[in-house]
């Protein structure tokens, strides 16, 4: 195993913006299990395994031996190959964020795509974000970091990102969105999101996205001189 920072959160708590940070800092490679979820349901979507906001679980179990899913880490942010298409806009659209969620509680879609991001993980000095990646997909991480800030703060956060994609959102919408998928990630089954009971707390509600990253560096740097000790 590499040297692994596992970095766990709600939406909105700044894991996205924050990883992308640290991995410039400090040379980690960044991978965010979000995307494999969402390529599920895009993909689902697309087939009409989910279709007028029904979810047919076996039909979208029968889709994931045919799902091929790329991340390309560049400058300038992730690009995600599905099945060989750019689906990079596509996958962070409103249709795919409501139904994420509810696909990514499907027990056979959380062991084919944690094994993925085990594979994609192996033996490299990596920082991973997602749900569950200190509690389930690398336990025995080096660094565990749970983001966390209140609800409206991270509604307002990601009411801002949609703007800014112009992918439009009420804030109410958005936020209406968030306490859904908050409430469904913490009930499921399998890799529920949880606080990992090693994992240091950093609440990001009343701290720039320069404070957050500046103490994720040094709890990072402190480790790999501990380990190089
Ligand atoms: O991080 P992002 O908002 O892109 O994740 C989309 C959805 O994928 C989350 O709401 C959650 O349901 C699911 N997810 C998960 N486990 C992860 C990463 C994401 O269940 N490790």
């Amino acid at each position: 195993m590499g040297f692994v920072v596992g970095i766990d959160g709600p939406a909105g708590s700044g894991k996205g913006t924050i990883t992308k940070k640290i991995a410039n800092l400090t040379g980690l490679i960044n991978i965010d299990t979000g995307i494999t979820y969402r390529c599920v349901a895009l993909q689902a979507l697309r087939t009409g395994a989910i279709k007028d906001g029904i979810i047919d679980e076996k039909k979208i179990i029968d889709l994931l031996d045919k799902i091929d899913i790329v991340i390309k880490n560049t400058p300038n942010g992730d690009i995600v190959f599905l099945n060989g298409q750019d689906v990079t806009k596509e996958i962070r659209e409103k249709e795919v964020t409501k139904v994420v969620s509810p696909v990514s509680s499907i027990k056979e879609v959380r062991f084919a795509m944690v094994e993925l991001q085990r594979k994609l993980g192996k033996d490299k000095d990596i920082i991973m974000e997602g749900r569950d990646i200190c509690t389930y997909v690398f336990p025995n991480a080096d660094v565990k970091i749970y983001l966390d800030a209140t609800e409206e703060e991270r509604a307002k956060r990601r009411y801002l990102e949609m703007k800014e994609k112009n992918i439009e959102m009420s804030y109410e919408e958005v936020l209406e969105n968030i306490r859904k998928r908050d409430d469904n990630d913490k009930k499921k089954e399998i890799g529920a999101l949880k606080l990992a009971p090693d994992s240091i707390v950093v609440d990001t509600t009343n701290l720039t996205i320069e404070e957050v990253t500046d103490k994720i560096v040094d709890i990072i740097k402190n480790k790999r001189n501990d380990i190089k000790k």
